[in-house]
């Protein structure tokens, strides 16, 4: 805590600048900036969808600058969720259940009813996402509506359909799946055609394991794996490798994936060699804690619970021995139709795995943001970054709850998207537990 405050000196020395038009001061009773930095009545000036410079006190707040008073807030950069699904949407319609529900509704509702995802995601605190698979390109069109600001929610890096291998009986006359792909010719093919259509990043299902599936069976040879690496490595792009079992994961990393998902039971030289190569874990220990909590949604019964409640403990026990290995971790809720809102809750996984509240930030700030290769633009409050900012009611260093349940306020790119400031019920005198 004490190193944290140094920075507070070089924070409040930045001058405050003449007020344009288009100038916000936003005051916080206090600031973790993602660098390691806090600042003690913090105020961030915003220029346009960009920060300009966060100073301290009333000195620091620009004349004729429009005022937001958040104080006693604590403000942190905006969340990273590196693994969505936001597309997944879910009606609730008596009688159905989401998976089956799943692709039924047609492209265009999907991705207009899909913005409650997206809102939902912002309410979590998350400003960007990395979607990780989707079908008929419903994740470029939201990314692009919502880049051009017709609809409302997080920054989106997409990656189309997430390639994998055949996985049922032949049709006659039937085409195959967009991402099916079989031998590195078609592995080729189907990771450029993802690139041709827009998508940022590859996405590969590189074992088996989804929804109530919790097999780790690796499909993807590492030659096919390989292949994908280097099609999307080719082109600038980087690529996540999806694997429940350590298999699927060890040729991943060997192959040069940039990410790996879900992973459990790693061994020990693949845990090395990612720690090595700077290949980011991803464990979504709370996607299948998720599901176990909503299992009369799905309809999942009392032992496809015990098999999810066995792979979660499964999973923390590869997130606690990555940590000692010096593994990246990065945070990925692997948010499906009801999760979202709920996207930060892997950070309590991550601290109950071993992290420090300051760590499960950084996972879910600079590290996301790094492997977002957007290092100088997200994941921390500086001069030049976006202004993503969230306020949040207690103190994130001592209560990762704080960034989990106590989201109140959140600006994206210098537009105020959520703000539960007014309904907030008065402050208790001591820290609620
Ligand atoms: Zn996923």
């Amino acid at each position: 805590m004490r190193a944290l405050l140094s920075a507070v000196l070089l924070a409040a020395l930045a001058a405050p600048g003449t007020a344009a038009q288009d100038t916000t001061a936003v005051r916080f009773g206090r600031l973790i900036d993602g660098r390691g930095g806090v600042v003690q009545d913090a105020v961030v000036v915003v220029h346009g969808e960009r920060i300009d410079h966060v100073g301290s006190g009333d000195k620091a707040v620009p004349a004729g600058a429009k005022l937001i008073d958040l104080r006693p807030l604590t403000a942190i950069p905006g969340l990273v969720d590196v693994h969505t699904h936001m597309t997944f949407y879910w009606d609730r319609s008596p009688g159905t259940r989401p998976w089956a529900q799943l692709g039924t509704l047609g492209a265009a509702v999907t991705v207009f009813l899909a913005q409650e995802n997206a809102r939902k995601t912002l309410e979590a605190g998350v400003t960007t996402v990395r979607d990780l698979g989707s079908w008929e390109y419903t994740d470029i069109a939201m990314r692009d509506l919502i880049h051009r600001g017709a609809m409302i929610g997080p920054r989106m890096f997409v990656a189309g359909y997430g390639l994998h291998i055949s996985n049922a009986p032949p049709r006659a006359g039937a085409a195959p799946e967009p991402g099916q792909c079989d031998g590195v010719a078609e592995v080729q093919r189907v990771a450029r055609q993802q690139l041709g259509a827009g998508a940022d990043w590859i996405k590969m299902y590189g074992s088996t394991g989804s929804d109530q599936d919790v097999t780790g069976f690796q499909t993807f040879s590492f030659e096919e794996m390989k292949a994908a690496v280097d099609v999307a490595h080719r082109a600038g792009k980087r690529i996540s490798i999806h694997s429940y079992g350590p298999d699927g994961a060890r040729d991943a990393v060997r192959a040069g994936a940039d990410s790996v998902e879900h992973a459990t039971d790693m061994d020990d030289e693949t845990l090395a060699e990612m720690a090595r190569r700077g290949t980011v874990y991803v464990p979504t220990v709370e996607h299948n804690r998720y599901y176990i909590a909503h299992r009369e949604e799905f309809g999942y019964d009392d032992q496809v619970v015990q098999r999810l409640e066995a792979y979660v403990q499964r999973n923390l026990a590869t997130v606690r021995r990555a940590l000692r290995a010096k593994v990246k971790i990065a945070m990925g809720s692997d948010a499906v139709f009801t999760g979202f809102g709920e996207n930060a809750r892997e950070l309590e996984r991550l601290v109950e795995a071993g992290m420090t509240p300051a760590q499960a930030l950084a996972s879910a700030t600079t590290t996301g943001a790094a492997l977002l290769n957007q290092g100088d633009s997200l994941g921390a409050l500086a001069p030049g970054y976006y202004a993503d900012l969230v306020a949040v009611d207690g103190d994130p260093l001592a209560d990762v709850q704080a960034v989990t349940r106590r989201v109140v306020w959140v600006m994206k790119g210098g537009a105020v998207v959520v703000d539960h400031s007014a309904a907030r019920p008065a402050r208790p005198a001591a820290p609620s537990p």
